[in-house]
């Protein structure tokens, strides 16, 4: 079997979309960011992780606070504030 190797090169750049895609206010810009992220992760077979957690795999939505986070014991739900697609965010044991 072979190694999945991490690519770096592919990390820093999604993480820098992401960052792009953060602090971007316009917010059909932000999606593009992020969207070109996902699009950098799939190409290159590399795994977001925790990133996921930042926005909506729906609609590219970048998540923020305007979005409506409910807290439940085991999880957190955001609501997309564009698209209406609940995430769940499970916290993790310890
Ligand atoms: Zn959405």
């Amino acid at each position: 079997m072979r190694e999945r190797k991490v690519n770096k090169k592919a990390l820093e750049a999604i993480d820098y979309l992401l960052s792009l895609a953060k602090k971007e206010r316009d917010k059909d810009l932000a999606r593009f960011y992020v969207e070109k992220a996902v699009r950098v992760g799939k190409r290159t077979n590399t795994r977001l992780g925790e990133r996921k957690k930042l926005f909506c795999k729906h609609c590219f939505h970048y998540l923020n606070k305007k979005d409506k986070r409910e807290k439940f014991p085991k999880y957190v739900l955001i609501t997309c504030s564009e698209c209406g697609e609940k995430k769940k965010i499970f916290k993790k044991e310890k």
